[in-house]
């Protein structure tokens, strides 16, 4: 079994980022993140905060606005608004989920989809069905995908299962494994699948983006089997000192006893999703 360094592909990606921003620093061109924060959501806090040390890290401006849990509607369209007509702002994102008075998808679409480096905007989200290389693709599943691929794991022709539709990972995993960079043959499963264990049995590829702690076990995976955990969950550990730990979607310890390769969690997907906002960002000034 081997486990899926997260950590190193990721780097690969960023070493990548670094030299495609030494050639825009010549061209006096200098990428800019801009990450909006509302409210105190403590998971989305250490979010932003590893997002904006990334940016440091690599010579990426980085701005971070932080707005109380009640600013209201007009002031967050207001500051994204404001971004849309920054020149020094590549890409913008809007911290997810914002506090529940807050109309997400407005804000999603009022976001210029030429600096929409989460890629969630409709027009990108069109372009990822389209095949269209102008588009920005989701980071998670696309650092899902650059995992595959940089671990040298064959996903053409591969029974592919995603576990989970959402908009942020399961429907663009699927897109981006049945289009041409991935060629795989693609389930996706969610919360009204029948017999999930044996549709997920059928899988050489198995995507868990679920959102329930160690849900994914061995009896539903098949022997040799590649699985790969988005799942990000706080459970409860009194032997640490924060009082929680984190855990995937997947039973590591049982489903690595069966499977061919297996992201971690921590350093598996997470890594990835904050190298590939790094290359959207790059991929964005780049086009200045
Ligand atoms: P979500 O809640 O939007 O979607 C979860 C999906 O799981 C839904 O489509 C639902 O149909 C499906 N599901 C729920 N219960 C199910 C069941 N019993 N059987 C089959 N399917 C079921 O979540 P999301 O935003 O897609 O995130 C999923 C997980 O990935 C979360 O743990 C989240 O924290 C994590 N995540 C990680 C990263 C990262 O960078 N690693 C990024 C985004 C999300």
């Amino acid at each position: 079994m081997k486990k899926i360094d997260g950590k190193e592909v990721a780097q690969k990606v960023i070493d990548e980022c670094k030299s495609q921003i030494a050639e825009l620093k010549v061209k006096g061109i200098t990428p800019g993140l801009a990450v909006v924060l509302v409210g105190e959501d403590p998971a989305s806090k250490v979010y932003v905060g590893a997002k904006a040390r990334k940016c440091e890290e690599l010579g990426i401006y980085s701005k971070k606005i932080e707005l109380p849990a009640d600013a209201s509607q007009e002031q967050v369209m207001q500051v994204v608004e404001d971004l849309n007509n920054d020149p020094a702002i590549d890409g913008i994102l809007v911290q997810s989920p914002p506090p529940p008075h807050i109309d997400e998808d407005a804000i999603v679409r009022a976001i210029n989809p030429n600096k929409d480096v989460d890629g969630f905007h409709p027009v990108n989200v069109a372009k990822l069905v389209l095949e269209d290389p102008s588009g920005f693709i989701p980071c998670t599943p696309h650092g899902c995908l650059r995992l595959l691929q940089d671990t040298g794991i064959e996903t053409s022709g591969a029974e592919a299962v995603v576990i989970g539709r959402s908009m942020i990972v399961g429907k663009p995993m699927a897109l981006l494994l049945m289009g041409k960079l991935g060629n795989a043959t693609v389930t996706v499963a969610h919360s009204r699948t029948k017999d999930l264990a044996a549709v997920c049995r059928r899988a050489d590829i198995i995507i868990a983006a679920i959102g329930k702690p160690e849900f994914v076990t061995a009896d539903m995976v098949k022997d040799g089997a590649v699985v790969i955990d988005v799942g990000i969950n706080r459970v409860e550990d009194s032997s640490k000192k924060s009082g929680y730990k984190l855990v995937g979607d997947v039973a590591f310890d049982e489903v690595a006893t069966k499977c061919s390769a297996i992201t971690p969690v921590p350093g598996g997907v997470g890594p990835m999703t904050i190298a590939m906002l790094m290359k959207n960002t790059v991929i964005s000034a780049s086009r200045r």
